[in-house]
Protein backbone atom coordinates (compact mmCIF):
# COMPACT_ATOMS: atom_id res chain seq x y z
CA UNK A 1 0.00 0.00 0.00
CA UNK A 2 1.16 3.65 -0.86
CA UNK A 3 2.07 6.82 1.05
CA UNK A 4 -0.06 8.91 2.04
CA UNK A 5 -2.50 6.29 3.65
CA UNK A 6 -6.15 7.45 4.31
CA UNK A 7 -7.30 6.69 7.68
CA UNK A 8 -10.36 5.65 9.46
CA UNK A 9 -10.06 5.46 13.22
CA UNK A 10 -12.72 3.95 14.75
CA UNK A 11 -13.23 5.11 18.63
CA UNK A 12 -10.96 8.06 18.11
CA UNK A 13 -12.04 9.85 21.49
CA UNK A 14 -10.42 6.65 23.35
CA UNK A 15 -6.69 6.41 24.91
CA UNK A 16 -5.60 4.41 21.32
CA UNK A 17 -7.74 6.36 19.30
CA UNK A 18 -6.13 9.73 20.83
CA UNK A 19 -2.77 8.17 20.49
CA UNK A 20 -3.24 6.95 17.15
CA UNK A 21 -3.86 11.26 16.19
CA UNK A 22 -0.66 11.85 18.15
CA UNK A 23 1.54 9.53 14.93
CA UNK A 24 -0.58 10.31 12.35
CA UNK A 25 0.01 14.16 13.59
CA UNK A 26 3.74 13.81 13.44
CA UNK A 27 3.45 12.30 9.67
CA UNK A 28 1.43 14.63 7.92
CA UNK A 29 3.09 14.02 4.70
CA UNK A 30 2.16 9.57 4.74
CA UNK A 31 -1.45 10.05 6.60
CA UNK A 32 -4.46 11.12 6.31
CA UNK A 33 -7.67 11.18 8.53
CA UNK A 34 -10.97 10.03 6.96
CA UNK A 35 -13.25 8.96 9.44
CA UNK A 36 -13.31 9.48 13.27
CA UNK A 37 -16.17 7.97 15.24
CA UNK A 38 -17.16 8.21 19.09
CA UNK A 39 -19.71 6.97 21.05
CA UNK A 40 -20.90 9.89 23.27
CA UNK A 41 -17.69 12.27 23.82
CA UNK A 42 -19.14 14.75 21.42
CA UNK A 43 -16.62 17.54 22.69
CA UNK A 44 -13.88 15.89 21.93
CA UNK A 45 -15.23 14.18 18.73
CA UNK A 46 -16.01 18.10 17.51
CA UNK A 47 -12.01 19.26 18.21
CA UNK A 48 -10.79 15.74 16.52
CA UNK A 49 -12.79 16.91 13.68
CA UNK A 50 -11.81 20.53 13.57
CA UNK A 51 -8.23 20.06 14.03
CA UNK A 52 -8.12 16.80 11.37
CA UNK A 53 -10.52 17.57 8.93
CA UNK A 54 -11.54 14.22 8.26
CA UNK A 55 -14.56 13.51 5.12
CA UNK A 56 -16.83 11.69 7.55
CA UNK A 57 -17.62 11.47 11.43
CA UNK A 58 -19.70 9.71 13.07
CA UNK A 59 -21.50 9.99 16.45
CA UNK A 60 -22.83 6.79 17.88
CA UNK A 61 -25.16 8.01 20.78
CA UNK A 62 -27.94 9.77 18.37
CA UNK A 63 -28.64 12.16 21.11
CA UNK A 64 -25.80 13.90 20.48
CA UNK A 65 -25.93 14.44 16.60
CA UNK A 66 -27.26 18.30 16.79
CA UNK A 67 -24.25 19.09 19.23
CA UNK A 68 -21.72 17.63 16.69
CA UNK A 69 -23.95 19.02 13.06
CA UNK A 70 -23.83 22.53 14.49
CA UNK A 71 -20.35 22.37 15.34
CA UNK A 72 -19.62 20.98 12.14
CA UNK A 73 -21.90 23.41 9.45
CA UNK A 74 -19.53 25.17 7.21
CA UNK A 75 -16.77 23.14 7.15
CA UNK A 76 -17.92 20.46 4.26
CA UNK A 77 -17.53 17.29 6.98
CA UNK A 78 -20.18 14.97 6.58
CA UNK A 79 -21.56 14.12 10.15
CA UNK A 80 -23.65 10.98 10.59
CA UNK A 81 -25.02 9.17 14.32
CA UNK A 82 -26.15 5.69 15.45
CA UNK A 83 -24.88 2.19 14.58
CA UNK A 84 -26.15 1.59 11.26
CA UNK A 85 -23.81 4.88 10.25
CA UNK A 86 -20.76 3.48 12.02
CA UNK A 87 -21.48 0.37 9.62
CA UNK A 88 -21.80 2.92 6.58
CA UNK A 89 -18.88 4.86 7.43
CA UNK A 90 -16.40 1.60 7.87
CA UNK A 91 -17.34 0.19 4.63
CA UNK A 92 -16.80 4.34 2.77
CA UNK A 93 -13.88 5.11 0.96
CA UNK A 94 -10.38 4.97 2.99
CA UNK A 95 -7.23 2.48 3.09
CA UNK A 96 -6.92 1.72 6.93
CA UNK A 97 -9.54 1.00 9.35
CA UNK A 98 -8.08 1.20 12.60
CA UNK A 99 -10.70 -0.72 15.39
CA UNK A 100 -10.08 1.03 18.44
CA UNK A 101 -13.79 1.10 19.55
CA UNK A 102 -13.86 -1.23 23.07
CA UNK A 103 -15.90 -4.19 23.58
CA UNK A 104 -18.50 -5.98 21.65
CA UNK A 105 -19.73 -3.22 19.95
CA UNK A 106 -16.67 -3.31 17.49
CA UNK A 107 -17.35 -6.02 15.86
CA UNK A 108 -20.21 -4.95 13.64
CA UNK A 109 -17.92 -1.91 11.81
CA UNK A 110 -14.71 -4.14 12.20
CA UNK A 111 -16.79 -6.82 9.62
CA UNK A 112 -17.97 -4.07 7.17
CA UNK A 113 -14.88 -2.72 6.88
CA UNK A 114 -13.22 -6.45 6.31
CA UNK A 115 -16.03 -6.91 4.09
CA UNK A 116 -14.65 -4.36 1.87
CA UNK A 117 -11.10 -5.44 1.99
CA UNK A 118 -9.68 -2.91 4.13
CA UNK A 119 -6.72 -3.32 6.11
CA UNK A 120 -7.53 -3.42 9.47
CA UNK A 121 -5.45 -2.56 12.28
CA UNK A 122 -6.54 -4.20 14.85
CA UNK A 123 -6.99 -2.83 18.49
CA UNK A 124 -10.69 -4.43 19.62
CA UNK A 125 -9.54 -7.59 20.57
CA UNK A 126 -12.96 -8.31 21.60
CA UNK A 127 -13.84 -9.06 18.01
CA UNK A 128 -11.75 -11.75 17.66
CA UNK A 129 -12.35 -13.30 21.23
CA UNK A 130 -16.12 -12.74 20.02
CA UNK A 131 -16.07 -14.29 16.51
CA UNK A 132 -12.50 -15.03 16.07
CA UNK A 133 -13.12 -17.65 13.55
CA UNK A 134 -15.76 -16.12 11.68
CA UNK A 135 -13.62 -12.98 11.50
CA UNK A 136 -10.82 -14.70 10.27
CA UNK A 137 -12.88 -16.39 7.44
CA UNK A 138 -14.16 -13.12 6.55
CA UNK A 139 -11.39 -11.44 5.88
CA UNK A 140 -9.32 -14.28 4.30
CA UNK A 141 -12.29 -14.95 1.73
CA UNK A 142 -12.39 -10.81 1.38
CA UNK A 143 -8.69 -10.19 1.25
CA UNK A 144 -8.23 -8.37 4.12
CA UNK A 145 -5.07 -7.76 6.00
CA UNK A 146 -5.31 -7.68 9.73
CA UNK A 147 -2.62 -6.28 11.64
CA UNK A 148 -2.32 -6.27 15.14
CA UNK A 149 -1.97 -3.22 17.72
CA UNK A 150 -2.11 -5.07 20.76
CA UNK A 151 1.30 -4.86 22.06
CA UNK A 152 1.78 -8.56 22.68
CA UNK A 153 0.11 -9.32 19.57
CA UNK A 154 2.08 -6.78 17.21
CA UNK A 155 5.69 -7.93 19.01
CA UNK A 156 4.44 -11.74 17.82
CA UNK A 157 3.61 -10.07 14.15
CA UNK A 158 6.64 -8.35 14.60
CA UNK A 159 8.94 -11.24 15.13
CA UNK A 160 7.30 -12.95 11.94
CA UNK A 161 8.21 -11.18 9.76
CA UNK A 162 10.61 -13.36 7.65
CA UNK A 163 9.52 -15.92 8.94
CA UNK A 164 5.86 -16.89 6.86
CA UNK A 165 7.17 -20.14 5.87
CA UNK A 166 8.58 -21.18 9.53
CA UNK A 167 6.29 -22.96 11.73
CA UNK A 168 5.52 -21.47 15.10
CA UNK A 169 6.22 -24.01 17.72
CA UNK A 170 4.39 -21.46 20.54
CA UNK A 171 4.08 -18.17 21.52
CA UNK A 172 4.75 -16.53 25.08
CA UNK A 173 2.26 -13.78 25.69
CA UNK A 174 3.75 -11.31 28.31
CA UNK A 175 1.80 -9.63 31.46
CA UNK A 176 2.40 -6.85 33.83
CA UNK A 177 0.58 -9.17 36.23
CA UNK A 178 -1.05 -5.76 37.04
CA UNK A 179 -1.75 -3.40 40.32
CA UNK A 180 -2.47 -6.46 42.31
CA UNK A 181 0.75 -8.76 41.52
CA UNK A 182 1.29 -11.32 44.42
CA UNK A 183 -1.73 -10.20 46.02
CA UNK A 184 -3.92 -13.17 47.27
CA UNK A 185 -7.81 -13.53 47.70
CA UNK A 186 -7.90 -12.06 51.24
CA UNK A 187 -6.79 -8.78 49.67
CA UNK A 188 -8.41 -8.68 46.33
CA UNK A 189 -11.99 -8.90 48.07
CA UNK A 190 -11.75 -5.73 49.31
CA UNK A 191 -10.18 -3.86 46.21
CA UNK A 192 -12.06 -0.91 45.03
CA UNK A 193 -11.49 0.46 41.76
CA UNK A 194 -9.73 3.28 42.16
CA UNK A 195 -7.21 1.21 42.96
CA UNK A 196 -7.65 -1.49 39.99
CA UNK A 197 -7.60 1.83 37.54
CA UNK A 198 -4.35 1.88 38.99
CA UNK A 199 -2.08 0.13 36.46
CA UNK A 200 1.93 0.06 36.89
CA UNK A 201 2.85 0.53 33.21
CA UNK A 202 0.05 1.79 31.06
CA UNK A 203 -2.60 4.35 30.77
CA UNK A 204 -5.43 2.84 28.86
CA UNK A 205 -9.18 3.47 28.94
CA UNK A 206 -11.11 1.83 32.13
CA UNK A 207 -12.32 -1.32 30.65
CA UNK A 208 -9.03 -2.74 29.46
CA UNK A 209 -7.67 -1.44 32.64
CA UNK A 210 -9.73 -3.49 34.65
CA UNK A 211 -9.04 -6.40 32.45
CA UNK A 212 -5.55 -5.89 33.10
CA UNK A 213 -6.34 -5.72 37.14
CA UNK A 214 -7.95 -8.99 36.57
CA UNK A 215 -5.82 -11.08 34.27
CA UNK A 216 -8.90 -11.08 31.96
CA UNK A 217 -7.22 -8.83 29.82
CA UNK A 218 -4.50 -11.92 29.19
CA UNK A 219 -7.37 -14.43 29.28
CA UNK A 220 -8.79 -12.32 26.20
CA UNK A 221 -5.38 -11.83 24.19
CA UNK A 222 -4.94 -15.68 24.53
CA UNK A 223 -7.90 -15.92 22.57
CA UNK A 224 -7.11 -13.34 20.17
CA UNK A 225 -3.74 -14.68 19.81
CA UNK A 226 -5.72 -18.18 18.45
CA UNK A 227 -6.92 -16.71 16.24
CA UNK A 228 -4.44 -13.91 14.32
CA UNK A 229 -1.64 -16.78 14.12
CA UNK A 230 -3.66 -20.00 13.93
CA UNK A 231 -2.51 -21.79 16.88
CA UNK A 232 -3.38 -24.72 19.14
CA UNK A 233 -4.38 -23.57 22.33
CA UNK A 234 -1.71 -25.64 23.67
CA UNK A 235 0.50 -23.39 21.82
CA UNK A 236 0.15 -20.10 23.74
CA UNK A 237 1.62 -19.69 27.49
CA UNK A 238 1.70 -16.98 29.46
CA UNK A 239 4.37 -15.40 31.62
CA UNK A 240 4.16 -12.99 34.31
CA UNK A 241 6.85 -9.97 33.15
CA UNK A 242 6.24 -6.96 35.53
CA UNK A 243 8.49 -4.25 33.78
CA UNK A 244 6.56 -4.83 30.40
CA UNK A 245 9.47 -4.50 28.30
CA UNK A 246 9.75 -7.47 26.43
CA UNK A 247 6.21 -7.51 24.57
CA UNK A 248 6.16 -11.07 23.98
CA UNK A 249 8.02 -14.08 22.92
CA UNK A 250 8.11 -16.93 19.72
CA UNK A 251 9.94 -20.21 19.77
CA UNK A 252 10.23 -21.55 16.15
CA UNK A 253 10.65 -25.75 15.63
CA UNK A 254 14.29 -25.56 16.01
CA UNK A 255 14.03 -23.80 19.66
CA UNK A 256 15.29 -20.65 18.41
CA UNK A 257 13.41 -17.87 20.86
CA UNK A 258 13.11 -14.52 19.54
CA UNK A 259 11.18 -11.67 21.16
CA UNK A 260 10.48 -7.84 20.41
CA UNK A 261 11.04 -5.15 23.25
CA UNK A 262 10.57 -1.61 23.91
CA UNK A 263 9.59 0.69 26.40
CA UNK A 264 5.77 -0.08 27.41
CA UNK A 265 3.95 2.91 24.84
CA UNK A 266 0.83 1.91 22.69
CA UNK A 267 2.37 4.45 20.14
CA UNK A 268 4.63 1.95 18.61
CA UNK A 269 2.51 -1.02 17.93
CA UNK A 270 0.06 2.11 16.44
CA UNK A 271 2.36 3.33 13.82
CA UNK A 272 4.10 -0.03 13.31
CA UNK A 273 0.30 -1.31 12.01
CA UNK A 274 -0.62 2.28 10.39
CA UNK A 275 2.93 2.38 8.41
CA UNK A 276 3.33 -1.61 7.95
CA UNK A 277 5.79 -3.06 6.37
CA UNK A 278 7.44 -0.01 6.44
CA UNK A 279 8.87 1.44 10.19
CA UNK A 280 8.83 5.13 10.19
CA UNK A 281 11.21 7.55 12.58
CA UNK A 282 10.19 8.78 15.49
CA UNK A 283 11.34 10.70 18.74
CA UNK A 284 9.30 8.49 20.99
CA UNK A 285 11.52 7.23 24.56
CA UNK A 286 14.12 4.87 24.10
CA UNK A 287 14.60 1.43 26.07
CA UNK A 288 17.53 1.52 27.73
CA UNK A 289 18.95 -1.20 29.57
CA UNK A 290 20.89 1.27 32.40
CA UNK A 291 17.28 1.77 33.38
CA UNK A 292 16.43 -1.93 33.01
CA UNK A 293 19.14 -3.87 34.90
CA UNK A 294 16.97 -6.55 36.14
CA UNK A 295 14.24 -7.83 33.57
CA UNK A 296 11.95 -11.12 35.91
CA UNK A 297 9.49 -13.54 35.04
CA UNK A 298 7.21 -16.01 36.77
CA UNK A 299 4.13 -17.78 36.16
CA UNK A 300 0.88 -16.42 36.76
CA UNK A 301 -1.45 -17.31 39.66
CA UNK A 302 -4.47 -18.91 38.03
CA UNK A 303 -5.93 -19.69 41.62
CA UNK A 304 -6.38 -16.69 43.08
CA UNK A 305 -6.87 -14.37 39.49
CA UNK A 306 -9.59 -17.01 38.54
CA UNK A 307 -10.65 -15.22 35.26
CA UNK A 308 -7.45 -16.29 33.79
CA UNK A 309 -8.59 -19.92 34.35
CA UNK A 310 -11.62 -19.25 33.14
CA UNK A 311 -10.47 -17.66 29.83
CA UNK A 312 -8.19 -20.42 29.12
CA UNK A 313 -10.45 -23.04 29.71
CA UNK A 314 -13.09 -20.95 27.61
CA UNK A 315 -10.02 -20.83 25.04
CA UNK A 316 -10.18 -24.65 24.73
CA UNK A 317 -13.43 -25.03 24.33
CA UNK A 318 -14.62 -22.62 21.77
CA UNK A 319 -18.07 -22.10 19.58
CA UNK A 320 -19.86 -19.61 21.45
CA UNK A 321 -18.12 -20.23 24.93
CA UNK A 322 -15.42 -17.22 24.12
CA UNK A 323 -18.17 -14.86 23.10
CA UNK A 324 -20.33 -15.43 26.49
CA UNK A 325 -17.47 -14.48 28.72
CA UNK A 326 -16.75 -11.35 26.57
CA UNK A 327 -20.17 -10.46 27.33
CA UNK A 328 -20.28 -11.17 30.81
CA UNK A 329 -17.00 -10.13 31.45
CA UNK A 330 -18.25 -6.48 29.97
CA UNK A 331 -21.01 -6.76 32.06
CA UNK A 332 -19.14 -7.49 35.25
CA UNK A 333 -16.42 -4.90 34.19
CA UNK A 334 -18.76 -1.86 34.04
CA UNK A 335 -20.95 -3.31 37.49
CA UNK A 336 -17.45 -3.02 39.27
CA UNK A 337 -16.84 0.16 38.00
CA UNK A 338 -20.22 1.54 39.42
CA UNK A 339 -19.34 -0.29 42.82
CA UNK A 340 -21.96 -2.67 42.23
CA UNK A 341 -20.40 -5.82 42.89
CA UNK A 342 -16.72 -6.38 44.15
CA UNK A 343 -13.53 -7.39 42.68
CA UNK A 344 -13.63 -11.27 42.72
CA UNK A 345 -17.79 -10.95 42.38
CA UNK A 346 -16.77 -10.53 38.60
CA UNK A 347 -15.58 -13.98 38.43
CA UNK A 348 -18.84 -15.21 39.70
CA UNK A 349 -20.63 -13.37 37.45
CA UNK A 350 -18.73 -14.83 34.55
CA UNK A 351 -19.06 -18.53 35.76
CA UNK A 352 -22.73 -17.87 36.28
CA UNK A 353 -23.05 -16.80 32.55
CA UNK A 354 -20.92 -19.12 30.85
CA UNK A 355 -23.47 -21.97 32.75
CA UNK A 356 -26.47 -20.07 31.66
CA UNK A 357 -25.81 -19.72 28.32
CA UNK A 358 -26.45 -22.98 26.19
CA UNK A 359 -22.79 -24.10 24.16
CA UNK A 360 -22.95 -23.75 19.98
CA UNK A 361 -19.83 -25.80 18.94
CA UNK A 362 -20.34 -23.81 15.25
CA UNK A 363 -22.23 -20.44 15.71
CA UNK A 364 -23.49 -18.25 12.84
CA UNK A 365 -23.34 -14.56 13.66
CA UNK A 366 -26.73 -14.37 14.40
CA UNK A 367 -26.13 -17.16 17.18
CA UNK A 368 -22.75 -14.96 18.26
CA UNK A 369 -25.35 -11.82 18.68
CA UNK A 370 -27.91 -13.45 20.79
CA UNK A 371 -24.97 -15.29 22.96
CA UNK A 372 -23.81 -12.40 23.55
CA UNK A 373 -27.64 -10.84 24.86
CA UNK A 374 -27.95 -13.77 26.38
CA UNK A 375 -25.04 -14.16 28.45
CA UNK A 376 -25.41 -10.27 29.48
CA UNK A 377 -28.98 -10.74 30.64
CA UNK A 378 -27.94 -13.70 33.20
CA UNK A 379 -24.70 -11.59 34.13
CA UNK A 380 -27.23 -8.71 34.84
CA UNK A 381 -29.53 -10.66 37.37
CA UNK A 382 -26.54 -11.78 38.79
CA UNK A 383 -25.11 -8.53 39.94
CA UNK A 384 -28.54 -7.01 40.80
CA UNK A 385 -28.82 -9.75 43.05
CA UNK A 386 -25.29 -9.45 44.38
CA UNK A 387 -26.36 -5.86 44.72
CA UNK A 388 -28.76 -5.73 47.26
CA UNK A 389 -27.27 -8.42 49.09
CA UNK A 390 -24.43 -5.91 49.73
P1 LIG B 1 -11.39 3.69 25.52
O1 LIG B 1 -12.50 3.37 26.44
O2 LIG B 1 -10.38 4.68 25.94
O3 LIG B 1 -12.01 4.18 24.11
C1 LIG B 1 -13.04 3.49 23.49
C2 LIG B 1 -13.52 4.21 22.24
O4 LIG B 1 -14.64 3.48 21.72
C3 LIG B 1 -13.99 5.65 22.47
O5 LIG B 1 -13.70 6.44 21.34
C4 LIG B 1 -15.52 5.49 22.61
O6 LIG B 1 -16.21 6.65 22.21
C5 LIG B 1 -15.79 4.34 21.65
N1 LIG B 1 -16.95 3.54 22.06
C6 LIG B 1 -17.22 3.06 23.30
N2 LIG B 1 -18.36 2.35 23.30
C7 LIG B 1 -18.84 2.38 22.03
C8 LIG B 1 -20.00 1.85 21.40
N3 LIG B 1 -20.91 1.15 22.09
N4 LIG B 1 -20.16 2.08 20.08
C9 LIG B 1 -19.28 2.80 19.38
N5 LIG B 1 -18.14 3.34 19.93
C10 LIG B 1 -17.93 3.13 21.23
O7 LIG B 1 -10.72 2.30 25.13
P2 LIG B 1 -9.19 2.03 24.70
O8 LIG B 1 -8.37 1.82 25.90
O9 LIG B 1 -8.75 3.02 23.68
O10 LIG B 1 -9.33 0.60 24.02
C11 LIG B 1 -9.92 0.41 22.75
C12 LIG B 1 -9.72 -1.04 22.33
O11 LIG B 1 -8.34 -1.27 22.14
C13 LIG B 1 -10.19 -2.05 23.38
O12 LIG B 1 -10.74 -3.16 22.73
C14 LIG B 1 -8.91 -2.44 24.09
O13 LIG B 1 -8.95 -3.75 24.62
C15 LIG B 1 -7.90 -2.34 22.96
N6 LIG B 1 -6.55 -2.07 23.44
C16 LIG B 1 -6.29 -0.92 24.11
C17 LIG B 1 -5.01 -0.66 24.58
C18 LIG B 1 -4.68 0.64 25.29
O14 LIG B 1 -3.52 0.88 25.59
N7 LIG B 1 -5.63 1.50 25.56
C19 LIG B 1 -3.99 -1.60 24.37
C20 LIG B 1 -4.29 -2.76 23.67
C21 LIG B 1 -5.56 -2.99 23.21
MG1 LIG C 1 -2.09 -6.10 25.30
Amino acid sequence: MQFPRKIAIFGSTGSIGRQALEVIAAHPELFEVTVLTAWKNAELLIEQALQYRPRVVVIGDEGQYPVVKEALQHTGICVLAGLQALEEAAAGEYDVHLAAIVGFAGLKPTLSAIRQGKTIALANKETLVVAGEWVMKEAQAHQAQIIPVDSEHSAIFQCLAGEQHNPIEKIILTASGGPFLGKKTNFLVNVKKDHALQHPNWRMGEKITIDSSSLMNKGLEMIEARWLFNLHPDQIEVIIHPQSVVHSLIQFTDGSIKAQMGLPDMKLPIQYALSYPQRLTNDFPRFSFKQYPYLSFEPPDTKTFRNLAIAMEVLRKAGNAPCAMNAANEEAVWAFLQNKIGFLEMSDVIEHALQKVDFILHPSLSDYEETDQLARHHARVLIEKIRHSI
